[in-house]
């Protein structure tokens, strides 16, 4: 319900922006979708960087879920309602970008709408809201317009694009934008998959080498930290071992 409702004025959103290029045509409205597209690479890479990296508090309890063994038993189920529904949306989606290291097919097997509620929410909308508020009160150039609808768009399909790129075959969209070069392969991810050091872009995956580089920085100045891939341990599981690592768009059972 709540979705729909904002689904809807995200489109009405959008909507009221391109009208407005519309009524402003211009050369330079394909180079503002094309930076838009590179802004918004440039935040997925540094959003997952931090989503990766950030310390879980212990009090949450979220080493239970990520070391679990049995992830189908209706007590797993109620575990995972109890810890996540509590914790809010930052760290719900830090667990996830965490847990999906290891599994990371269970991505590829969610909808549309589970992939993009909280981009929706907390990123897509109100960004587009921002932006109809500035066209409103004083238009900037139509590359701007341009640049702020690629990035509107990015941002709402960021967990949607990561998802094809665990999925056997993409949808046919999906797959003519690979060819343009304008959505990264499963090859190019399968970097990050193999070692969480590098290829942080989740989007196009243009801006990777800078982001390397920051990456490296970060490590180095000790804010980047291997042990904080994963949740603290508890008693309860400090003797199970280290998740393995599954390749990409392989089968699993988790
Ligand atoms: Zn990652
Ligand atoms: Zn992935």
């Amino acid at each position: 319900m709540f979705f729909d409702v904002a689904a809807a004025v995200l489109a009405a959103s959008i909507a009221h922006l391109v009208v407005a290029l519309a009524l402003d045509p211009s050369w330079t409205i394909l180079p503002g979708l094309l930076l838009g597209w590179v802004v918004i690479d440039f935040c997925s890479g540094l959003v997952h960087m931090l989503l990766d990296f950030v310390p879980m508090p212990a009090r949450m309890r979220m080493d239970l879920l990520y070391f679990a063994r049995d992830r189908h038993s209706p007590e797993y189920r109620r575990l995972r309602e109890e810890i996540l529904g509590s914790v809010g949306p930052f760290w719900r989606i830090a667990f996830n970008f965490k847990y999906h290291h290891p599994r990371p097919n269970a991505l590829g097997r969610r909808n549309l709408r589970e992939l993009c509620a909280d981009t929706l929410f907390f990123a897509a909308l109100p960004w587009s809201l921002t932006l109809n508020v500035v066209v409103a009160v004083s238009p900037p150039p139509a590359w701007v317009i341009a640049a702020g609808v690629s990035t509107v768009i990015g941002a709402l399909f960021i967990q949607y694009f990561h998802a094809t790129l665990h999925r056997r075959e993409p949808p046919a969209f999906v797959a003519a934008m690979r060819r343009l070069g304008l959505l990264m392969t499963p090859e190019a991810h399968q970097r990050h998959h193999d070692v969480q050091d590098n290829s942080f872009a989740i989007i196009a995956g243009w801006t990777n080498p800078p982001l390397d580089r920051i990456f490296r920085a970060l490590v180095a100045a000790g804010l980047c930290r291997a042990e904080n891939l994963e949740p603290p341990r508890s008693e309860a599981t400090r003797h199970l071992a280290t998740v393995r690592q599954r390749s990409i768009a392989m089968d699993g059972d988790d």
